[in-house]
């Protein structure tokens, strides 16, 4: 069944062949016990690992079954060894981290037969050999006799044709080896024994045939393979070919290994675990610097869109170019230091620095052309809205806004009066002209998502109609005084007192006030539409103004719409900065109610309809007294007379010319002049265009879009600059550009500098995980030897360290985030104990389970040139190691 033919193996060792064999031809029977003898080095164990697989031949051939092997690939061996091989070697090569039952079962694992036949078969062949009440004990825990015997049911437990054993009995005394040969001579009954021994008279006592071999060549044969025996075999081949199924060769489960690796990691605990710790180093490292560049740009991502939505990119109608006014001082600066010669040293000479400004300011005063940059910005051709969070339109219209309680006299809210009580007129519109308002009505952002991030709501709800409107507390739930009066909370004659007590030297002692939210939350104000402070006229179709008329003022704010507190909001505790500075938040929809409902209006309709006549007085616009004017002028005067003055007024006329009817009425009609003009009575009546706001605030979330907003309107002025209509083109100053351009690159340098901190560590880590996996190969020789001896492939060897390497590089993964966790709390401490912000760095849950992976990924890219580096070991060599 077994068939060499002038089988050659040379072995290059430095420059000097040494031939092992020298042209073997035998043959061997399908079951016999053969004794191989002969003098050291003469070529035994070659022979014997040649015909087990281990080996490849240089010339010749070897058959098994009649089939030449002539053209066998490695997977062809790794099947042959693991389905018709055993090997016995003189020094047992146990795995020794693995049970007795364990390496006994690892040939079965290697052919992929079920754990539960695994484990039957393995301990019938532990029976076989004796040893069925040994199975839990580890090798180093037997003796050798019994080591040889586990070594023997390994050999078995596949089943095998050719049992090899190479000095089975070398190492062990004669009593014990007794025992041995005796186990093998029952083998040997349906097996082919093929045992190298240097003891002559156990291979007489044992063996059915004797082999001598030496110097590579076979020079003595007792029981030679004869011609009866080949027709013998035959016949029986093809009964047992019937038998024997063939089971191809699976390759090793991946839980085989993990469990090969798990195994071995678990022997050496102490080991396993300072090597998971060397590979978790990076991991902490990459962790730490994670944790911390998260919480950072976390941090500063806050910073960014609560400052930004502090400091909008604010566009207003008119504007005064402050950056060249910036300039123009900068540049002043420039010439002192560069240094003024004047003609003449001995005078006295005026530097100009003011009136420069003071024309610079004067000159770059611009008009922006909203209606139109309102129209681009909405337009899909601008990407505005992919930058800005949001846009809020202003327009110049009051929101005049009442005390709905009006018996003990008119309360406005809103513009409030307080102030001007409180600082004079001219203070107060000094404040506002500075773009300091002291505006207790404010409207509210449009981006709920940052409202939400920078409120809390702490009663209530928030606006979810135009007439509701939010109180903004501060972090102690407080307002100030001045808003409470402003609001009508406190008596605003207080006010008054506090002024007189002032003045008197006196200190006043405000009492203390506080509100239940409940209180609040009832609270009501009234809108009156600047529109509605004019009475119409029915006589003569005017409209008057009575807003100082207090009934009048009554009637209509009883009549106006009512606006409700819903809720109570107060900045979060995390928020940075917070977009509102005012005491009462309204919402867009309010602004555009109030619009909408004034252009309804009969006065507003009218002034539109005659945009020539001045809808106060009936009087066209621009006349400045002259007698320059009309009969029909005249007609339209006597028309918006009382009855009675105009029937005796209508009797004179009929018996005039129009001359004399004009220079009658010209002393009458010419002090019915109006200074008014069309823009000033829309204004006075607060008549708004949606689509012609008189400021727009742009908000960016991240200096990035900021950036890119910027850039956008810039391509705009451009565009209109080449259409050639210079009058579109926006002006504005960009004061969060010019407090914090730098800051973005400072960000993005640390980012960069951080990443390539992290690539360092990566890099480090692997290295360090590639340098633990070769140690582990090179101290696992001998068990990749034993494993490709009993069958197992380049593939399954490589699996096992990728296996183990996967182990080692999760427990690092895993060491490396939970020390991370631990060294995060000091971290903190400390840095909340210099920068006064709490829980800066924390682990992103994603970040951790990444790091998890990472660490996976890179131990078994690290472990890639070592497991290959073990697969492609020699077995024969990976054996010979101790
Ligand atoms: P035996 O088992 O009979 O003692 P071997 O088969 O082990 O002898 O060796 C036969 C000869 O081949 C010896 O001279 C040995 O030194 C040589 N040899 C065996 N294996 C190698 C090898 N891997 N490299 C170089 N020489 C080898
Ligand atoms: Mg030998």
């Amino acid at each position: 069944m077994l068939k060499l033919s002038k089988v050659v193996k040379n072995y290059k060792a430095g420059d000097t062949v040494v031939e092992a064999l020298k042209g073997v031809d035998i043959e061997f029977r399908k079951s016999e016990f053969v004794s191989v003898l002969g003098p050291s080095g003469c070529g035994k164990t070659t022979l014997l690992n040649i015909i087990g697989g281990l080996d490849r031949y240089d010339s010749g051939d070897l058959s098994i079954n009649g089939k030449s092997t002539k053209d066998f690939e490695d997977a062809d061996w790794d099947f042959y060894r693991n389905n018709s091989i055993g090997f016995v070697f003189q020094s047992y090569n146990l795995i020794p981290h693995q049970s007795v039952l364990s390496n006994v079962e690892l040939a079965l694992t290697l052919s992929g037969v079920s754990k539960k036949e695994r484990r039957r078969r393995a301990i019938d062949a532990l029976e076989k050999v004796g040893l069925h009440d040994q199975i839990k004990k580890r090798p180093n825990q037997l003796s050798g006799g019994q080591m040889q015997r586990v070594a023997i049911a390994r050999a078995l437990v596949n089943n095998p044709d050719i049992l090899l054993a190479d000095e089975p009995t070398g190492a062990l005394d004669s009593e014990t080896s007794v025992q041995i040969m005796n186990i093998l001579k029952e083998i040997s009954k349906d097996k082919l024994i093929l045992m190298v021994t240097h003891n002559p008279e156990l291979a007489q006592q044992y063996s059915t045939r004797i082999v001598r071999l030496l110097d590579g060549n076979i020079v003595d044969d007792t029981n030679p393979y004869t011609a009866v025996d080949a027709v013998a075999e035959t016949a029986s081949k093809k009964q047992k070919r019937a038998q024997k199924k063939i089971e191809r060769s699976k390759k090793m489960s991946f839980f085989t290994a993990l469990a090969l690796s798990l195994n071995n990691l678990l022997t050496k605990k102490g080991r396993t675990f300072m090597t998971a710790l060397a590979g978790s180093i990076g991991i902490i490292g990459i962790a730490l610097i994670l944790s911390l560049s998260n919480g950072i740009q976390n941090y500063i991502d806050r910073v960014q869109e609560d400052t930004l939505s502090s400091y909008p990119i604010s566009i207003t109608k008119e504007t005064t170019d402050l950056g060249s006014v910036a300039a123009a001082m900068q540049e002043q600066q420039e010439k002192l230091e560069e240094g003024i010669v004047h003609e003449d040293p001995e005078r006295v000479y005026a530097s100009t620095i003011m009136t420069d400004i003071m024309n610079i300011m004067l000159n770059q005063t611009q008009t922006n052309n909203l209606k139109e940059f309102k129209a681009y910005i909405e337009s899909d051709e601008s990407n505005f809205s992919q930058h800005a969070s949001t846009v809020q339109y202003g327009y110049d219209i009051d929101l005049n806004i009442f005390s709905p309680d009006t018996s003990e006299g008119i309360v406005q809210v809103n513009p409030s009066k307080v102030f001007e009580a409180l600082y004079g007129q001219n203070m107060s519109e000094m404040q506002s002209e500075m773009g300091m308002s002291m505006d207790v009505w404010q409207e509210m952002l449009g981006d709920q998502v940052l409202l939400d991030s920078q409120y809390d709501v702490i009663a209530g709800n928030w606006p979810q109609n135009y007439n509701e409107v939010v109180l903004i507390v501060n972090q102690y739930n407080e307002i100030s005084d001045a808003v409470m009066y402003a609001l009508g909370l406190k008596d605003p004659n207080e006010l008054t007192e506090l002024m007189q007590a002032v003045a008197a030297g006196k200190t006043f002692e405000s009492k203390a006030t506080s509100y239940s939210f409940d209180e609040i939350l009832d609270m009501t104000f009234k809108l009156v539409l600047s529109c509605d402070y004019y009475d119409y006229n029915a006589k003569n179709g005017t409209w008057t103004d009575k807003h100082e008329d207090e009934n009048y003022m009554r009637e209509q704010i009883a009549d106006g719409t009512e606006i409700k507190i819903v809720g109570i909001i107060r900045p979060s505790e995390d928020a940075v900065s917070t977009s509102m500075t005012g005491a009462i938040g309204y919402t867009s929809s309010l602004t555009q109610y109030a619009i909408e409902q004034t252009n309804k209006s009969a006065v507003v309709k009218k002034q539109l309809a005659n945009p020539t006549v001045d809808v106060f007085t009936g009087i066209k616009f621009g006349n400045d007294g002259s007698t320059d004017f009309t009969i029909e002028d005249v007609y339209q005067y006597v028309a918006s007379l009382d009855e009675e003055t105009r029937t005796q007024v209508m009797g004179y006329m009929q018996a005039m010319s129009e001359e004399q009817i004009i220079a009658m009425f010209a002393e009458q009609m010419a002090p019915k002049t109006t200074e008014a003009t069309y823009d000033g009575n829309l204004a006075l009546l607060g008549v708004c265009d949606l689509d012609n706001p008189s400021m727009i605030n742009i908000y960016a979330s991240t200096f990035e879009d900021k950036d890119a907003i910027s850039q956008i309107i810039e391509d705009y002025n451009n565009k209109m600059t080449d259409d050639e209509r210079e009058d579109l083109v926006i002006n504005y100053t960009d004061f969060v550009g010019l407090m914090i351009s730098s800051v973005s690159t400072i960000i993005n340098f640390i980012s960069y500098g951080l990443i390539a901190f992290v690539s360092i560590s990566l890099v480090v880590s692997s290295i360090m995980i590639g340098i633990i996996t070769y140690t582990s190969v090179l101290e696992r020789t001998k068990e990749i030897g034993i494993l490709r001896a009993i069958g197992a492939s380049k593939k399954d060897i490589s699996r096992v360290f990728n296996a183990e390497t996967l182990v080692v590089g999760f427990t690092s993964g895993l060491l490396g985030i939970g020390l991370t966790l631990l060294l995060i709390i000091p971290i903190n401490l400390i840095l909340e104990y210099f920068a006064d912000v709490a829980n800066i760095a924390a682990l992103p849950t994603v970040g951790g389970i990444a790091l998890v992976i990472i660490s996976m990924g890179l131990t078994l890219i690290a472990g890639i040139i070592p497991s290959r580096v073990a697969a492609n070991k020699d077995p024969v060599v990976a054996l010979r190691s101790e």
